[in-house]
């Protein structure tokens, strides 16, 4: 449960740790999104979707206390240090230990809490989606068969159930434990906010995000007499109201997408702000006309390996200085969380490209890059003084750089995740110094127990006080399929990778 709380009630000590969319699937994304008018509107705002952990009032915990590890800085690795967090900051980073405050021995590296550039978290209950092929563009596969019984369906039998919270909890649990402390991609609903950061909702007290996961080809449509996506998201950049929007493009191999950028500069759309998620069938081309405009792009490997068979030219955007974060994108043709997708990332990096990507950019690729995406580099995505102490802290191995430890992480690895300073996610001992005995669930990462804490008491969100056990019940009732919160196993990555020149 998470609350307002004051940590100084802890004890003082120190211990030990060891896709373009066909119409029927359009509006389904419409239902799901609850469309771009109510995910991220340009203001801050304190509704009942947007109160928790907003920013906008009274910080969600006080007190300090400090990680002892290897803390992993822009400015390198600070072997042995402390991070000392003080209400829901990084206070300080020093050699010395610090006093008059809990000490938590981590033997392990201290990173940025990881932020998931892009998904789909209230389809995270459904599993790989095998469709039996591979496609050319992402208007294709949402009509097949399969795409109905195997996603679609259980997807619509746990909103008949009512269950789009627990969904989403659930889903946002999953990328908790490899250490997600920031996602795009959840839908504006009064459950959101409560347990990993909504990128595009309300976060620091500002909402300048927003998202569209239409085609692009209609975003010069105007509903009803309001106003053209496109037209809305100019007027935005115009009043300074919008920092950054992501957009589906270049999803698939065909022509079809290849046009998306095309399409996008005809909008007036080819503006710093343009995050696009995906751009599997873009080339050199277009890879260098967005460099020169400073877009963004998340690549997904793996989603974009299952359903079409090639993933994005990742050495060429990043010869062109493209800023590339790495998204999950949904569990029914992506990974667990992004921990998972680094791996998937890394052997793509090597198959392909002889690794070019250096393992820091890819570490990047999950921290500070989608910070910089979504303007949220401000508060988070470094470990540096004066930012929100959104953190991971994983083992740390014999050999190895730091970077290298992070991708190879396994979820047992995982000691500790926080957000705004507030343990979420680690091991019994940390959970307990850190103040939270007694308030979460023990759950089996892959052999070793962690701690869990998903439940918020916070009035403004719904059903906040429901354990995990009772969410995972609940959706297994209608969803007997249901993802384990803790994936421990490789097959999704040895699905998509099969028959392709990355396997
Ligand atoms: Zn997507």
């Amino acid at each position: 449960m998470r609350n307002r709380r004051n940590l100084t009630t802890a004890l003082f000590s120190t211990v030990v740790l060891a896709a373009c969319l066909t119409d029927e699937a359009q509006q389904a994304f419409e239902e799901d999104d609850n469309d771009d008018t109510l995910v991220g509107d340009g203001k801050a705002d304190a509704t009942a979707s947007n109160g928790y952990r907003s920013g906008c009032g009274a910080a969600i915990r006080t007190g300090s206390y400090a990680l002892h590890g290897d803390v992993v800085t822009p400015a390198g690795v600070k072997a042995a240090y402390y991070l000392v967090v003080k209400d829901e900051k990084i206070a300080a980073i020093q050699a010395t230990k610090p006093t008059a405050m809990t000490v938590v021995e981590t033997n392990g590296i201290i990173f940025p809490g990881l932020i998931d550039g892009h998904g789909h978290v209230e389809y995270n209950h459904i599993p790989i989606a095998d469709l039996g092929k591979r496609y050319q563009n992402r208007d294709q596969w949402p009509g097949a068969s399969l795409y109905q019984t195997l996603v679609k369906d259980p997807k619509n039998a746990v909103t008949a159930a009512g269950l789009q919270c627990e969904a989403i909890r659930h889903g946002e649990a999953r990328g908790l434990v490899g250490g997600t402390t920031g996602i795009q991609g959840t839908p504006a609903t009064s459950c959101a906010k409560s347990l990993v950061r909504n990128v595009e909702l309300t976060n620091f007290c500002q909402d300048h995000v927003r998202q569209n996961v239409m085609t692009i080809a209609g975003f010069g449509r105007s509903i009803s007499g309001k106003p053209s996506f496109a037209d809305s998201i100019k007027a935005d950049i115009a009043a300074k109201k919008l920092d950054a929007f992501a957009v589906h493009a270049g999803e698939g191999i065909d022509a079809h997408e290849l046009a998306e950028w095309g399409q996008l500069k005809s909008f007036g759309l080819n503006v710093p702000q343009l995050v696009m998620i995906h751009t599997a069938a873009f080339t050199d081309t277009e890879y260098k006309e967005i460099g020169a405009v400073g877009a963004k792009i998340v690549w997904s490997p793996l989603s974009n390996l299952l359903l079409y068979g090639k993933t994005a030219d990742v050495p060429t955007a990043l010869k062109y200085n493209i800023n590339v974060s790495l998204g999950s994108d949904w569990a029914p043709s992506g990974s667990a969380n992004v921990l998972a997708e680094l791996k998937v990332a890394d052997h793509v990096n090597q198959k392909l490209w002889a690794s070019k990507i250096t393992d820091q950019q890819l570490v990047d690729m999950v921290t500070i890059n989608p910070a910089k995406a979504y303007a949220l580099d401000k508060f988070v995505g470094t470990l540096e003084v004066g930012k929100y102490a959104d953190l991971l802290v994983i083992a740390k191995p014999a050999t190895g750089t730091a970077y290298r430890a992070l991708i190879n992480a396994r979820p047992q690895d995982v000691q500790l995740v926080t957000i705004s300073g507030d343990p979420l996610f680690g091991t019994t001992t940390a959970m307990d110094a850190l103040g939270k005995m007694g308030d979460y669930e023990v759950i089996d990462t892959c052999g070793s127990p962690r701690a869990i804490d998903v439940t918020v008491g916070a009035t403004d969100v719904t059903r906040g006080t429901e354990k995990l056990a009772d969410i995972e019940s609940k959706l297994k009732a209608v969803n007997p399929k249901l993802t384990p919160v803790i994936d421990c196993t490789n097959d999704a990555a040895t699905k998509a990778l099969h028959g392709t020149s990355a396997e």
